[in-house]
């Protein structure tokens, strides 16, 4: 139907133009005909084309996003799903340095997310999670070296346990007062939060916030949700407490327009860490949206979740990945309007954690990426 309406729309207007076209040789000199009709030709083309175009790619998104990475551990070659190696590392780095993309700190991340502040360009920043004493070992001194931007989020009971594993107060003081790292919270027991009562959830923030205080002097700005899970309540209460931002694990790009409490990150370890794939990751923008259903990422009785997303653009053209049925592949969609579709997951998430990638190559050349992440109750 819109395929007949745009063939349409494109004769009515080839024979509007041509009648012009035909009025004007009529009138003017030889001289002055050649050239308009040149001038007709060409515009004529432009317009026929840019029809075309808009067929074939959606449209490019204004703001280029910050691009977020995800890390844990560092040459741990035991965890490769957590693990990225340090010669992979700092290729990523010099990758990142080369190309047009910057770096930014967390001061400059609240500008932009939450005084709104305009910004030119592609932005990138890099988050670990855990304070893993590997981080500390291998990674701390290359982001030194290279004066590299970084949020780092720490879970407090190991720490305070003097756990092995982990980095000790001191260290976490060493990488607060450098120039470079900015101190997350990632709650006292890094337990799964969905699984706790609502009472135990605070009680754990909390928890976490008093030995920030005790240690550091201060309760970070912002948080990362373990393990990427988060039900509306937890959200809530977080959104509720003195947290600015919120971290989770799902795909995607961050942008001005995104939930400050719902921002996504790309996971990079070993297997999502080569350098092809990485190039790619840090080149994706966002794919902004007006409306997404269900919005509680805690799946209870409803697996598999109708989910629908209104995006900001049109999406002709999607494709949306999941792990329906314990599996990863290509998802059905249909569309309600060309920016509006729905997910048709045929089968339950079987995996704990239940994720979607939607992504989507626009006319600029550039892919736009959409990820979320639920939470299975059990
Ligand atoms: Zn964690």
């Amino acid at each position: 139907m819109s395929l007949f309406k745009y063939f349409f729309t494109i004769i009515f207007f080839l024979i509007l133009k041509f009648d012009v076209i035909i009025k004007e040789l009529r009138v003017e000199s030889t001289d002055m005909k050649l050239g308009t009709i040149t001038k007709k030709i060409t515009y004529l083309l432009i317009v026929f084309m840019g029809f075309n175009l808009s067929n074939v790619f959606a449209e490019s998104i204004k703001e280029k996003g910050i691009v977020t990475l995800m890390y844990h551990r560092f040459e741990e070659n035991k965890y490769p799903s957590t693990n990225i190696k340090v010669h992979d590392f700092k290729e990523q780095i010099e990758l990142i340095k080369n190309s047009q993309n910057e770096f930014i700190n967390f001061n400059q991340l609240k500008s932009i997310l939450i005084d709104k502040q305009t910004y030119t360009g592609k932005k990138i920043l890099i988050t670990i999670d855990d304070s893993f004493q590997s981080f500390y070992q291998n990674a701390w001194p290359i982001l030194k070296k290279e004066n590299v931007p970084f949020i780092l989020f720490v879970n407090t009971r190991e720490v305070n346990d003097k756990h092995a594993n982990y980095m000790s107060w001191d260290q976490i003081r060493e990488v607060h007062q450098s120039e470079i790292g900015t101190i997350g919270a990632h709650s006292f027991s890094h337990e799964y939060l969905v699984k706790l009562s609502q009472k135990d959830v605070v009680q754990d923030i909390e928890q976490s916030n008093q030995d920030y205080l005790r240690e550091l002097g201060f309760i970070p700005e912002v948080f990362s949700y373990p393990f990427g899970e988060y039900s509306s309540e937890i959200k809530k209460l977080i959104k509720d407490s003195k947290y600015k931002l919120a971290f989770g694990q799902h795909s995607g790009v961050v942008h001005q327009k995104e939930d400050l409490f719902e921002l996504p990150r790309f996971p990079i370890n070993e297997a999502y860490g080569k350098i092809d794939r990485f190039n790619f990751i840090i080149n994706t923008v966002p794919l902004p949206h007006k409306f997404y259903k269900p919005e509680n990422k805690l799946i209870t009785s409803n697996n598999p979740p109708a989910i629908e997303i209104e995006f900001t653009n049109s999406a002709k053209g999607i494709n949306c990945f999941s792990n329906e049925g314990g599996q990863w592949g290509p998802s059905e969609i249909a569309f309600l309007e060309k920016n509006w579709i729905k997910i048709i997951l045929k089968k339950p998430f079987k995996t704990r954690r239940g994720k979607i990638n939607c992504t989507l190559k626009l006319s600029d050349g550039t892919w736009g990426w959409f990820g979320r992440q639920y939470v299975l109750k059990n």
